[in-house]
């Protein structure tokens, strides 16, 4: 059976886009009997030792499906992620991608940089080296670190890809199926998809314009206690969070130090976006006054490269040991030339001057967002207003569900990720996140006014027909890299 195609027609254009995402346009219980019909019809032509002959190169039948592992089941992409496809246009704007804007960095003096390294020290660079990391560069990263408020040595340091991995190896030494992690509400979508891969059961703290707020994190705790659940860690960030572009307050950041000290809860904190404030210095971090009790970490993707896939964790010696072990076992080491290439860039190349050029960078992003939000958005609407990062978190009005709006955003031209991408339980539908990390303010105020008038749209239809006009989203996100 074929999957059908459905097609996107964008507002103002002639063409329309071929879209085709398996089985989408299908009520869901005709979308299951297809799957299963051709996961049937293929299980009974394989061949023995051999794919079907009418197997299609990169067909996404699957064979396997009832042999996955449990913790894969909730590995599915959304359709939402097949939309995304599209986004990629260049007659839209995304608003949706977390992609920072490298093309600011000296490329040609990174480039004669990475030649160099090969040239002159390939023979350490191509090869193999420890899990924990290059010594080197763990001393980098402790002098980077050191802008807030860490004292750190290089011994606490373990180099991971990207942060994202360290995330995925805390995950995997401290969760147990059915554990429970505390996270804000909402949360970092990729950090989302490594508790799910793990089988935690999150349970998100709310936060508000403050970042995390103390009292509930007390009344989270209290209650999973009280129901036999145990707590392994929370996870925050912090600075300019991912989604909701807030920071938790200098005052609130003791208080969250002792309620966890106190329950014996260990403190993630995921900080990539920290250096990357519009007003004043960087925010002291959680690490720098609790350094037994907290997971630092870091990433060079928001102020270098994420394409290098450079990040880190400090954490106290017993979970670093872990860490070190984990990482082994998952990838041997980092890559070298990566690791030596970040610090190359820290040793040579002004890196404090690069972030400051990209802080006012992403800090004319942000305002031409907030101004744009200011002059175009409807009653109805409410947003956050980031003091540094990439993102901005919409309210909608009432009765608009983000999810079941994004087709109808795409085909006018403007793309976002809808809220129930950052939690773990498929709320958060009322809300959209904004990234304006990426285009050009001109291009943010332009993806801003189509979207204030998509939500327009869409409330005359709710006040006309009532919510039950707009069809509702179901199931939660999975977004990918790009959406991050
Ligand atoms: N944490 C947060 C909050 C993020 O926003 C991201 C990237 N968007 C990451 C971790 C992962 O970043 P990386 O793996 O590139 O270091």
């Amino acid at each position: 059976m074929l999957p059908p195609a459905s097609v996107i027609r964008l507002a103002g254009e002639q063409r329309e886009l071929p879209y085709k995402a398996p089985y989408a346009g299908m009520i869901p219980s005709a979308r299951k009997a297809a799957i299963m019909g051709d996961h049937w019809q293929q299980a009974s032509q394989r061949q023995p030792g051999g794919q079907s002959p009418e197997t299609p190169h990169g067909s996404r039948i699957d064979p396997y499906v009832g042999q996955y592992a449990e913790r894969a089941r909730g590995m599915v992409a959304s359709e939402i992620r097949a939309l995304f496809a599209v986004t990629a246009r260049p007659e839209i704007v995304s608003l949706a991608g977390g992609s920072p804007y490298v093309t600011a960095l000296p490329l040609d003096a990174v480039g004669e940089m990475f030649g160099q390294l090969v040239a002159g020290r390939g023979s350490a660079a191509l090869q193999y080296c420890t899990a924990q990391g290059d010594a080197g560069l763990r001393e980098k990263i402790c002098e980077v670190m050191s802008l807030e408020g860490i004292r750190a040595h290089p011994d606490d340091v373990v180099v991971t890809v990207g942060s994202q991995q360290a995330l995925d190896l805390i995950t995997r030494i401290f969760i147990d199926p059915g554990d429970v992690v505390l996270a804000e509400a909402p949360s970092y979508v990729g950090a989302l998809g490594a508790f799910a891969a793990y089988q935690a059961d999150v349970v998100h703290v709310p936060m508000d314009d403050q970042g995390l707020i103390p009292e509930a994190l007390g009344e989270a705790i209290a209650a999973a206690g009280a129901a036999g659940r145990r707590v392994k860690f929370l996870y925050t960030v912090p600075n300019f969070q991912n989604p909701a572009g807030v920071t938790l307050a200098a005052g609130r950041r003791h208080a969250i130090l002792d309620i966890c000290r106190a329950a014996g809860l260990l403190v993630i904190e995921d900080n990539p976006y920290g250096l990357l404030g519009f007003e004043g210095e960087p925010m002291r971090a959680l690490r720098a006054d609790d350094p037994q009790g907290v997971v630092y970490l870091g990433s060079f993707s928001k102020t270098f490269a994420p394409g290098l896939r450079v990040g880190w964790a400090a954490a106290p010696p017993a979970v670093r040991d872990k860490l070190v072990l984990a990482a082994e076992s998952a990838v041997l080491c980092h890559s070298s030339f990566a690791q030596m290439a970040v610090r190359e860039y820290l040793g040579t190349q002004g890196w404090r001057e690069q972030i400051k050029d990209f802080r006012e960078l992403y800090r004319r992003r942000r305002d031409a967002a907030l101004e744009a939000l200011s002059a175009q958005m409807p009653d109805g609407c409410e947003w956050t207003r980031p003091a540094g990062g990439f993102y901005v978190w919409l309210k909608l009005p009432d009765g608009i569900n983000a999810k079941a709006m994004l087709p109808r955003a795409v085909s006018s031209r403007v793309a976002y990720v809808p809220g129930t991408g950052f939690y773990a339980d498929g709320s958060g539908a009322g809300h959209i996140r904004l990234s304006y990390c990426f285009p050009e303010p001109e291009r943010i105020r332009e993806g801003i006014r189509r979207l204030a008038s998509v939500i327009e749209t869409e409330m005359e239809l709710r006040d006309t027909f009532g919510t039950d006009a707009i069809p509702r989203g179901t199931g939660v996100d999975t977004p990918g890299p790009g959406d991050l």
